[in-house]
């Protein structure tokens, strides 16, 4: 009777104690992690785009001692980037730009804010890849879009938020941009996809820009009800060698990404665009790795708004699991994703991040910039004008 009394005592303490169900105990380590993450989260107020200021300061860190005007030359003369000049409120450029639709898309955002600037110059990279390795000495000023903590390039907001992003045919033919316009329809397609209607099923489509992103199409071959993950072509396809041995799969639009739970983000060249559109569609995202960036990244915080996975995948049998058993739990970790995006990643905090970034930047010119006379003007309405 004794041993009894004791086994129920022991019962009731565990449910008590740890309010644990059978399941609960098995993803105790997830739900601690979210748990954890949910409770340290400090939510950003927003003031513009302040939520970003840590990102610029940190990327203008190693040139608080001042940028003179032989260190701004020898990143023009390395030719990693095209050479900009802010004088007067005007917006002037070197004649060539490796990829003008990216050019433009740059150009925007200055031409918005160029009546609030100081005079200034910079380098815009706007290949895909950062060009300031860590150690390289002493470090030049280039600004690009994305990249790891092995690089020193300075984060501005992509061309694409506006245009020049990857034209993927049939469905993005002039390349993917008007993130205004994007939100809007992913908000839409949010609407009509709510989470209760969305298939349990992990998503992805997109081309091997890198083949980190191999393991998951394998799984979706191996398991088509678990994952539905195929390559596209993009314009360097040459072969099925290109698309992991079989035919291209056809384009989807990422509004038609809101249909489904979980959706996948992996690093391309560099980071790639998806991932704030994937968070629109109120879908859970599963973001694999955390070595690139892009400025706003670092807002976003694994398992309060996305699911981290290890960039060999070797945890996402038991993640993607984990998500199914824990629907409401993966609800939540969607909603915040979703509404941070909404709130924080707004066109208008995109234009006030270049500017601050801008103005910030300008400050530490040792020296006066003066307009370059082969330079072409660039201007909002008549497009480039030859000086
Ligand atoms: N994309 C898409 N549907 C597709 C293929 C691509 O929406 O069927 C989008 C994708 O989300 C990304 C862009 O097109 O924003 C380029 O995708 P890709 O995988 O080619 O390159 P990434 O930039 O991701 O490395």
């Amino acid at each position: 009777m004794d041993a009894l009394r004791f086994l129920v005592v022991i019962l009731v303490f565990e449910i008590f104690e740890f309010g644990f169900s059978e399941s609960d105990a098995r993803w105790r380590t997830y739900i601690n992690k979210i748990t954890e993450g949910v409770q340290n989260y400090q939510p950003c107020e927003q003031h513009n785009c302040s939520c970003y200021y840590r990102v610029l300061e940190n990327d203008l860190l190693p040139f608080r001692g001042g940028v003179s005007q032989a260190l701004l030359w020898d990143a023009v003369n390395r030719g990693v980037g095209t050479h900009y000049q802010v004088i007067k409120n005007k917006l002037y450029r070197e004649g060539n730009c490796m990829f003008p639709a990216r050019c433009s898309g740059v150009e925007h955002f200055i031409l918005e804010v160029i009546d609030r600037l100081a005079d200034t110059e910079l380098v815009i990279n706007v290949r895909d890849y950062p060009q300031v390795p860590r150690w390289m000495k002493p470090i030049q000023p280039v600004f690009s879009f994305s990249k790891t903590s092995e690089y020193q390039d300075i984060m501005y907001p992509a061309w694409t938020f506006w245009e020049g992003g990857p034209a993927v045919w049939p469905i993005y033919p002039t390349g993917l941009g008007r993130w205004d316009l994007m939100r809007d329809d992913l908000e839409k397609a949010s609407r009509n996809w709510p989470w209760g209607k969305k298939l349990p099923k992990g998503f992805f489509r997109g081309s091997r820009t890198s083949p980190e992103r191999d393991p998951l199409i394998l799984l979706s071959r191996e398991d088509p009800d678990l994952v539905d993950a195929e390559y596209t072509k993009n314009q360097a396809w040459k072969s099925e060698k290109d698309t992991l041995g079989r035919p291209p799969a056809k384009e989807v639009p990422l509004v038609d990404h809101c249909k489904y739970k979980y959706l996948f983000n992996f690093r391309g060249v560099a980071a790639s665009f998806r991932l704030k559109h994937l968070f629109l569609c109120g879908s859970l995202v599963f973001h694999v790795g955390e070595d690139w960036l892009e400025f706003f990244y670092p807002q976003l915080k694994p398992w309060v708004h996305y699911i981290p996975v290890k960039q060999d995948l070797s945890d996402l049998g038991e993640l993607l699991q984990f998500v199914k058993e824990n629907d409401n739990i993966a609800q939540e970790i969607a909603k915040r994703g979703h509404q941070f995006i909404l709130d924080h990643l707004r066109i208008e905090d995109v234009t006030c991040y270049w500017e601050r970034l801008l103005t910030e930047y300008s400050k530490l010119l040792t020296y006066q910039p003066k307009k370059n006379n082969n330079y072409i003007q660039i201007t909002r309405k008549q497009g480039k004008t030859e000086l």
